[in-house]
């Protein structure tokens, strides 16, 4: 999930790990970082989950 606000920056959070990184500076930036980075973004009960490179091994 991303997750967050624009006063302190939003988190990119794995959904099945819980693997975060920290400290993007909006929601479109936390979307292209999980998309230059490998992560999946999929839509699950009508929400989105993002899961991080090393939770798509194996
Ligand atoms: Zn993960």
């Amino acid at each position: 999930m991303i997750d967050g606000n624009r006063a302190e920056g939003y988190d990119l959070i794995c959904d099945i790990c819980g693997h975060t990184v920290v400290g993007l500076d909006d929601f479109d930036e936390a979307k292209d970082y999980a998309k230059e980075n490998g992560w999946r973004t999929e839509k699950y009960n009508g929400a989105w989950e993002n899961y991080c490179p090393k939770c798509q091994e194996g």
